[in-house]
Order: structure tokens, then C-alpha cells, then sequence
């Protein structure tokens, strides 16, 4: 059996704010659209999948398609939804046996869903999932002029259900449904069209973690099930690891954790050498798997000569906010034989919580001595361990 998905991604609605359309705003990192296309991609029996995009996104796709393993077709969307769908079902090969149709504005979909509409569609011609409403449906219209709704009507609850996507249908029923809608037949989802041919529609059990992103309110829970891991489709927690060492120097400042410590010597180095710092930057952006402090902040870059490293600390939070990733928490070992450095902790936390945009709780600094063992021991450096989770944002 061929399998065909249509994502339906030509929109450019703006209502959930923004400035770019919604399938393309992110959300833990992925554009809506690439979190629709996940349950697709990972589902072996879809053989290819064909993007609906409005026409100027279509010419240059967004990079993220290029990650995707199925065979990609991007195609240009018209103005209506129906329009777009229609432009997708044309591209559409005549072996294909299923065709589902998607929204891209549903990141939640799972691929036990995707199954469940392809073995419905298959057997029956047309099947579409469908959550039963829980509350009581009122049909209601503007009366007496004042603005306010009045109840007409109290739907039987037990008969309304509310249609999610994707939508299947055999190849035959999906391309009569879209002839009768470019004859003027107009409908808000391909079921209704298919309703209107007189196939009958099956309703298998939809998902309500399958919502539609629609308004901001719908943008904020989608950016809260991802950070909350509800979704399941990717890990919601990243670890890294840092650790740096500098050799002790008279006549330099010791700058550590951000923070000016009395002793009659510094740490060398072509920053200001705060070794709890960079080894906090190295945890960091490996979590993010970005690379290390030295490709960011090279020492040859003049730049960063005698550079305050926790202002460097400020800029990886910022590398890593473009990846839609922030810090969750930090714990460093900090090893140096002289001076006592614990007094000087708790000003040390507070530098890393304002620098790192979390709360002081988050950030850990355990401060040990090397017991006199080797050069840390004799007092001719100072090392810092370091591990920080990132989290999406
Ligand atoms: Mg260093």
C-alpha cells in the first residue's frame, strides 16, 4: 500500500503573533511545521509527503525540510486552505493508494494516531480523527443588538465530536472531494467536501495532546508540553560538562565565578583567566553541542584580551537561546589549594544566576583543596569542574 501525507502548511496566518507565519514559528527549537512532520517521518508506511507552503516560502524552503528522510515534495498553496490542499492532492502520484491530509499548526500528532487513520482510511474509504466534546455545545447567535450571543440551541453532547487532522481518504474519494470544491463547494476541512460527495466519514479515536495551534494562548501551551516533556518526541533535558585550569601568576587579579578574590596572586591567561567561568561556558555550550570556548572566544582575537568572562558567560546564554535552549542548573567543583575561597561563594552564585538568567538555587559551587598533592596542591594553579542542563525554552 502507498501512502502519501499533504501537509498543509500555505497559511500565513499571523494571529498568533509574530511577524513570520505561525507553522514557521518555534517552538523548543523546531518550527511548528517540523514538529508536524515528525510522526510522518518516523512512520514507515508513509512513502512520501508533500508540503504546502505559501508560494514566496516555497521558492526557498525553510532548511529544517532538508533533515527530513522521507521523499519531500514542497509545493506552492493558494489562497484558501482548500486551495492549497488542492494544489497537493495535484501532485500526487496515481499509485498512491492513501492519502492523508495535515495540518501544520498540530505539533503533537503521534505516529499510533497516523496508523490508526491509515488502517481506518484503507478499510473504509475515508476516516478522520475526532475527540468527543466534554462540554456542553451551545449553538448561539447575536440577538437584540447589543453585541452579546444568545443560546439557540443545546446540542445532544453525546453526538458532537471535534475533527483533528490527519484526515485519510483512498485516492478516488479525496480527488472527487476536491472537484466538487473547485465547482464552488466550500468547507474548512476535507472531510466536509468528502461529506458532500456522499462518501460516508469514519471517526476514529483522535488525541487531545493533537490540538491545533491557532492563538498565542495555543503558541504558549505548545512551548509549555515541550518544556514540560509531555510530548515525548524528543529529550526535554541536555547535559554538558566543562573544566579549565590556569597557573597561578603574581601580578595578575584572581577573577573567579566572576568575582574579585584578595591574594597575592592571579591566574594567567589571555581573558581575565576565571577558570569557574570557562569551565561553566564549556559545559554550557556542550549540552547545546556548539562547539567549545575557544572556537567562540579565540585567544588569538584580540577581543577577548584581558575579557571579563562572565560578560563572555552572558554571550553563550545567547548562542544557545538561538538554538532555543536555556540553562537549567549548574554545579561546579572548584579545586585550589590557597586562598579559602567559601566566604567568597555566595557572591559567586549570584554573579553566575544573573549572568546565566537563573535563580540563585540553580547554580551549585563546591570549593576543595588538591590535599597538597600536585601542582594545584603546591598552590601553581587552579581548576574548575563544571556540568549545567539546558532545557527548550
Ligand atoms: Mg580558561
Amino acid at each position: 500500500m502507498r501512502v502519501t501525507v499533504i501537509i498543509a502548511a500555505g497559511g500565513l496566518g499571523t494571529r498568533v503573533g509574530g511577524d513570520v507565519p505561525k507553522q514557521l514559528q518555534t517552538v523548543g527549537g523546531q518550527t511548528l511545521l517540523e514538529h508536524a512532520l515528525k510522526p510522518f517521518d518516523k512512520n514507515p508506511r508513509i512513502d512520501d509527503i508533500v508540503v504546502v507552503l505559501p508560494e514566496e516560502f516555497a521558492q526557498t524552503p525553510p532548511p529544517a525540510l532538508r533533515t527530513v528522510n522521507t521523499p519531500v515534495r514542497i509545493v506552492a498553496g493558494g489562497a484558501t486552505r482548500q486551495d492549497s490542499v488542492a494544489a497537493g492532492v495535484d501532485q500526487v502520484g496515481s499509485d498512491v493508494d492513501v492519502v492523508l491530509v495535515h495540518d501544520a499548526a498540530r505539533p503533537f500528532c503521534t505516529t499510533d494516531l497516523v496508523d490508526a487513520v491509515i488502517d481506518a482510511a484503507a478499510e473504509t474509504g475515508a476516516a478522520v480523527p475526532a475527540v468527543r466534546a466534554s462540554d456542553t455545545v451551545k449553538e448561539a447567535r447575536p440577538e437584540g443588538g447589543n453585541g452579546l450571543q444568545v443560546i439557540c440551541a443545546t446540542l445532544p453532547r453525546d453526538s458532537i465530536f471535534l475533527a483533528q487532522t490527519p484526515q485519510g481518504f483512498s485516492l478516488n474519494v479525496l480527488k472527487n472531494a476536491v472537484e466538487l470544491g473547485r465547482r464552488g463547494v466550500e468547507a474548512t476541512d476535507e472531510a466536509a467536501l468528502v461529506e458532500n460527495t456522499g462518501h460516508a466519514v469514519h471517526l476514529v479515536d483522535g488525541d487531545a495532546a493533537n490540538f491545533k495551534v491557532t492563538t498565542s494562548d495555543d503558541l504558549a501551551r505548545a512551548h509549555d508540553w515541550v518544556r514540560r516533556g509531555t510530548t515525548g518526541e524528543r529529550p526535554t533535558v541536555r547535559v554538558g560538562i566543562g573544566y579549565d585550569s590556569h597557573r597561578t601568576v603574581a601580578g595578575r587579579r584572581l577573577i573567579l565565578g566572576g568575582v574579585e578574590i584578595q591574594h597575592k596572586v592571579g591566574l594567567d591567561g589571555h581573558s581575565d583567566a576565571d577558570a569557574v567561568c570557562h569551565a561553566v561556558t564549556d559545559a554550557i555550550l556542550g549540552a547545546a553541542a556548539a562547539g567549545d570556548i575557544g572556537q567562540h572566544f579565540p585567544d588569538t582575537d584580540p577581543r577577548w584580551k584581558d575579557a571579563s568572562s562572565i560578560e563572555l558567560l552572558r554571550t553563550v546564554v545567547e548562542i544557545v537561546a538561538e538554538r532555543g535552549l536555556a540553562v537549567g542548573n549548574v554545579d561546579v567543583v572548584l579545586i585550589a589549594e590557597y586562598p579559602l575561597l567559601g566566604p567568597y561563594v555566595p557572591a559567586m552564585v549570584e554573579q553566575l544566576s544573573s549572568a546565566l538568567d537563573v535563580d540563585a538555587g540553580a547554580i551549585s559551587i563546591k570549593s576543595k583543596t588538591a590535599e597538597g598533592m600536585d601542582a594545584i596542591g603546591r598552590g601553581e594553579a587552579m581548576a574548575a569542574q563544571a556540568v549545567a542542563t539546558l532545557f527548550p525554552r
